[in-house]
Order: structure tokens, then sequence, then C-alpha cells
């Protein structure tokens, strides 16, 4: 059986009658037949958003009563939630704690856009003073219209709800189209908005490569608005085909997040905060902790603690217990990271640990937990995104210094700083040129804030009520009375 598009409430075969399979990274065996979604499913799909946006109920709808269907889904995810974190560590390899804590997440994101959709019914219009009697003048929000949402596999379910929840919250009609190398969590998203009976067309899911979905998707135009997440070049590429069209877009791409770390902080606090920046979910992460900036003098000693509990990591098949590192996503990255290994050693960095496969694991993506120092500031895996279990740690020996290694970077998504001193923390967050900057830890992400880089990291913010602002135009209405004459 292949997995169908949900199109305008129903679930329809790819056009072409073409599929593809989904691959378990663990076990390198095929998991499930997918519909192969082209132009024409593209068209579909963006006529069904378009119908449901121009004469359906949802943007007529009050915040509440949107609000209402949030709250329904985020609750059929709660009700799913071991099924759905299995599910994802089948499809993406990431241990089951792990996807747990994502699915949750997911229901949670709902939750969150639901309660700002139930407060936009108060605030939907601001008065602005004019200082001229004779005009009034008042801003006004209304739902950017359609929008296309094509994301990557890193986090399937979570980064779908990162960009549905607010879309729908904030009254827009929607097609997604997932990463093809994990399309199943999205799928079940499609079955759950099904089953929460949101009116046919507001979302719409096709699955299918970049190529031959992503692109019609984003060259729509009837699509309003496109929001990105993925890597540079794909996020490039989105750019310029919306330039054609000056489509309203926002792009969430990649990172080579810094961790600046001072003497005076507490060195087992530090190791925890890299393992975590660095091994969770693998290293595919956006804002991993790829590169550490140590103070000379506590730079030994850390490094030894970190090589210590890299070493430790148990790896494996992501539903054992006990696992801590599953495999990588797909093959492709597989290759992609193993290749970044050997490039390292090739520029001239210190391989400290890992930088091969497990012994004890004959199959499945699996890296060990890597560790570089010794690496050259203008050396590629010091610059580039590897994403997978790659860290490169480096020591400096002032503030100044630091900072300036820390911004020497084309990417500007996250960085962080540990010091007992807050004030100096406080000091190098100004300083650091990121969208998102962490003190005395690395990596937590809450709903509530905002989510998005400087630089080639991206533009625009997910995430609190600025993600909700993605999906918002504003409108100005000013009104003459001739009875004051101007
Ligand atoms: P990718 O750019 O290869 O693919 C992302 C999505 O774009 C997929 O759905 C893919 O099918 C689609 N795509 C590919 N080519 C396309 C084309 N020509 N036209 C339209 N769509 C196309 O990225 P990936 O390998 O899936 O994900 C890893 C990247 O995502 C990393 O660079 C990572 O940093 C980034 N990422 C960023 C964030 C963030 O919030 N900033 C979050 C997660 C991942």
């Amino acid at each position: 059986m292949t997995f169908n598009h949900f199109i305008d409430g129903q679930w329809q075969p790819a056009d072409s009658q073409q599929s593809f399979v989904t691959i378990n990274p663990a076990t390198e065996q095929p998991i499930q037949s997918v519909a192969a979604g082209n132009s024409v499913d593209i068209d579909k799909a963006v006529k069904a958003a378009r119908k449901a946006f121009d004469h359906g109920p949802w943007p007529r709808l009050s915040g509440k009563q949107r609000g209402a269907y949030l709250r329904k889904i985020a609750d059929l995810i709660n009700q799913r939630l071991d099924e759905l974190a299995r599910l994802e560590v089948t499809d993406n390899g990431k241990p089951f704690p792990e996807a747990k804590w994502d699915i949750e997440d997911t229901a949670g994101c709902f939750e969150f856009y639901a309660a700002l959709a139930e407060q936009m019914d108060e605030q939907d219009s601001e008065t602005i003073d004019l200082g001229e009697p004779a005009f009034t003048s008042k801003a006004i929000k209304e739902p950017v219209g359609v929008a296309g949402a094509i994301i990557p596999w890193n986090f399937p379910m979570l980064m779908a709800a990162w960009k549905v929840a607010p879309a729908l919250a904030a009254g827009c009609t929607m097609v997604l189209k997932p990463s093809e190398v994990t399309p199943l969590t999205a799928i079940a998203l499609a079955e759950i908005v099904e089953q929460a009976e949101l009116p046919a067309g507001v979302l719409n899911i096709v699955t299918g490569t970049g190529p031959e979905a992503g692109q019609p998707l984003a060259e729509h135009p009837d699509v309003d608005k496109m929001a990105f997440t993925g890597s540079v070049p794909t996020g490039s590429r989105i750019m310029s085909m919306a330039a054609n069209q000056v489509k309203n877009i926002s792009l969430e791409l990649g990172g080579k997040s810094p961790l600046i770390i001072f003497a005076d902080t507490d060195i087992e606090q530090a190791v925890e905060w890299i393992m975590f920046g660095i091994f969770w979910n693998q290293g595919q992460v956006c804002s991993a902790t790829s590169r550490v900036l140590v103070e000379e003098s506590l730079y030994p000693q850390l490094l030894e603690r970190l090589t210590e509990e890299a070493k430790k990591i148990t790896i494996g098949e992501g539903n054992e217990s006990g696992v801590l590192l599953g495999p990588l996503v797909n093959e492709a990255q597989y290759q992609k990271v193993m290749a970044a290994i050997e490039r390292g050693q090739g520029e001239g960095a210190k391989l400290v640990c890992g930088g091969g496969r497990p012994e004890h694991l004959h199959q499945g993506y699996y890296v060990e937990p890597t560790i570089f120092t010794e690496v050259p500031e203008d050396s590629w895996i010091w610059q580039e995104e590897i994403f997978g279990p790659v860290v490169c740690v480096k020591s400096f020996t002032s503030e100044e210094q630091a900072v300036q290694l820390a911004n020497d970077s084309r990417f500007g998504l996250a960085g962080a700083v540990m010091s007992n001193d807050l004030q100096r923390c406080d000091r190098v967050a100004c300083a650091l040129r990121a969208g998102i900057i962490w003190i005395n830890c690395s990596q937590p992400t809450f709903v509530q804030a905002p989510w998005g880089g400087y630089k080639q990291s991206g533009i625009g913010r997910e995430l609190g009520h600025w993600g909700l602002n993605n999906y918002l135009e504003t409108k100005q209405i000013t009104s003459y009375d001739p009875q004051q004459r101007w």
C-alpha cells in the first residue's frame, strides 16, 4: 500500500502513479511506499488551499474558533504520543526519548498558537494618532493568504508544527511538502487534521522530492507566502523563485554555532551542555554547538573530560533503551559526514576521538561522536556546517579574540557563552552576531521565544508571536471626516 497525498480533505494518489520508499536508517530496510508528488499534485493542492482561503470559512472564523481546532489537533497528537514517537524513530533514526520530546513539543506548539489565535479577537485593530483631527486611522492584521511550507528531515513533525500551527492560527491555508527522507509523521498529521474535521483545503500535504514537488510549490503564482526550512543552497533557490513574483518569504537555514567557555565555568556543566549541543539528534540540528571555544587555562582539562564523556555514549537503534546516539538519517548524510571528517584530517586538524563507524554495528548509518582540535580557522570543517556528531574545539586567550573567532562565519543562527561573570556573559551575548544566544547553556528551545538567524542563516523569525506575524499582513485603514475640513 502507498500513502497518498492529502488534498482538499481527501486522500489522493499521485497524478503520475509514481511512489518512493522511505528507509529505516538503523536497519537500511524499506519502511513504507509514499506518493511521489509533482507539479500536477502541487497545483491541485494549491487550488484547494486557494478555494479554502478565498471562499471557505477558515479566514472568516473568529480566532477563538480557529484556536479550538488547533487545540483539537494538539489533543489528538497527545493521544498518539508514543506511536508517533516510534514512527519518528523508524523514519529518522533518533533515540526514542528524543522523539517523544519532539512529539510533545509538536502538541505544545499547536497549543501555544491556539492561545495566540484566541487572543487575536481582542487585538484585531490598533488605533493610530495621525495628529490631524479630520482623519482617523487604524491598523488591522489579516492573514497573508495561501502559504506554502517546505521542511527538512531533522525534526520531521516538529518542523511541520512550527509552520502549520502559526499559519492556521493566523487564518492562512497551507500546502505542506515534508522532506522526502522523513514524510511519515507529516502523513500522520494529515490523518489528525482529518479527524479534527478541519474544513477541506485548509491544510494540504503533498509528499515528494524537492525538485519535483518543492520547486512547483515555491514557483506557484497562487501561493502568497513561502516558509522554508533547510539548507542554504536550497533556501537561496527558493528566494530566487519567490523573487520572480515578489512573494513573501521566511527562511530558516543552516548554522555553525559557537559556544564560548570562559575559565571560571564549572567544567562538568560545560561538558554537559557541549554534549547536548552537539550530540543531540546526532548533531543534525541547525543550531548545533559545532564550534567550541575554550579559554586557554581551562582547555586541557575540558578537552580531557569531554573526550571521556563522548567515548562513553551508547550508540544504537533508537528504540533500544539507554541509547543516546542513533544512526544518521540516511546513506547520503552518512557519506557527507564521513567525507567532512576525512576532509578535516586532510586540512591538518587533529582527530581526538571518533571519526568512524562504531565497530559493533554492522548495519545502519552510524557515526561515532567525533572531536577535532587544532583546527585551522580558515579550514572547511571550522567554517562549514557538517550536520553530524562532529565538534571542533579551539582555545582562546581573550574575550575579544573569542568574540572575533565566534563571529568569523557566514552563518549567524545561534551562539552561546558560559561564565560565572554574568556581566561578561551579557557583553558577549550582545557582541555575537546571531539570532539566538544562550547564556550558561546551549540549545534549549522554547516555543515562546523568537527563532531565526542573522547573515546566511535566514530571514525572518519563527516561534512566539513573531512566528504568527510571519503569516499576517498589516493593513492601514484611514478615514476622512469632511465635517472637520483638512
Ligand atoms: P535541504 O535544503 O536539502 O531540503 C529541505 C527541503 O527542501 C526538503 O523538503 C527538500 O525536499 C526541499 N528541496 C530540495 N530541493 C528543492 C528545490 N530545488 N526546490 C524546492 N524544494 C527543495 O535540507 P535538508 O538536508 O533536508 O535539511 C538540513 C538543512 O536544514 C541543514 O542545513 C540545516 O541547518 C537546516 N535546518 C535549519 C533549521 C532552522 O531552523 N534554521 C532547522 C532545521 C534544519
